[in-house]
């Protein structure tokens, strides 16, 4: 799809991604109960996120809202949809990182517990569905049949999750994938090279050539941009693997350039490969 940037993005009459500026993107499905959304963007934008909602055709209140993983990006929401009572869906791991501050040791930056009224109260570890609550009519069955799943391959976080809505065939991944840029690698709290590859690979697996695939950040992706995508992240792991192998350093994967045919594409990837880099320490390292 070519939008790009600001804007809403109608993926079907009750399925949209809404994109407000310099914010992750959020997809939003609606119906006659309100709308259920798969993450929330950050705490300074969700005033502006629930009024978008609330606009798009068929959109109302918020009742269910999933955090694909637990960065500030995504989480943003789930404050003032906790204290309402609503329903804040993850993965357990995710639930987890909210409990606790988070630092980054790369660069400092540190990261609050949430509240508890903000952390996730429906949380799982495999696979879920949503059904409809018995009680309620047809306005219900609209979101039943909404898949959703843990990304266990650990590509950004280790609580990384999908959510599959099969009646439209929209995937909404997080930042597992990247659809604009070379992705952050949060090994911290889990993610690593070799989970974008075992993402890639497992997320097709999920997909058919029409299922439009909704990143955290970027344009729609088909099956073909994760099937490039995971081609190339597996040149570029093995590349690193390599270097790990003959005790090479961080600064010394940078400087081999493992991305260099990639980088007119993709731009600047020394950031990139130094986090890639660490992240194998954590996983591949006998002493680790
Ligand atoms: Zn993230």
């Amino acid at each position: 799809m070519s939008a790009e940037g600001a804007g809403t993005l109608r993926l079907a009459d009750d399925l949209f991604v809404v994109r407000l500026p310099g914010e992750a993107n959020v997809v939003a499905h609606t119906g006659a109960d309100g709308a259920l959304l798969v993450d929330g963007a950050s705490a300074g934008a969700s005033d502006a996120l629930m009024k978008a909602v609330a606009s798009l055709p068929g959109g109302g209140p918020v009742h269910t809202i999933f955090n694909t993983h637990w960065h500030p990006e995504q989480t943003g929401s789930n404050e003032r949809l906790g204290q309402a009572g609503k329903t804040i869906i993850a993965h357990e791991n995710t639930r987890l990182w909210l409990t606790t501050d988070v630092t980054w040791p790369w660069n400092g930056q540190r990261f609050n517990r949430l509240p508890k009224i903000a952390q996730p109260n429906k949380t799982f570890y495999t696979t879920g569905t949503l059904e409809p609550a018995p009680s309620t009519g047809t306005a219900s069955r609209r979101s039943l049949g909404i898949r959703y799943g843990h990304i266990p391959d650990a590509a950004h976080t280790d609580g990384d999750m999908y959510v599959y809505f099969p009646e439209q065939n929209v995937l909404a991944v997080g930042d597992a994938v990247s659809g604009q840029g070379w992705p952050v690698v949060d090994w911290a709290t889990g993610g690593w090279i070799g989970g974008i590859v075992g993402g890639l690979q497992r997320l097709q697996t999920l997909a058919n050539e029409e299922t439009r695939i909704v990143p955290g950040r970027g344009p729609v992706l088909g099956l073909s941009d994760l099937k490039a995508q995971h081609e190339m992240y597996g040149t570029i792991y093995d590349r690193l693997a390599q270097l790990l192998n003959k005790g090479r350093g961080p600064t010394e994967a940078v400087d081999a350039r493992p991305t260099k045919e990639f980088d007119a594409q993709m731009g600047n990837s020394d950031e990139f490969v130094r986090r890639a880099f660490e992240s194998l320490w954590a996983y591949l390292s006998p002493d680790a």
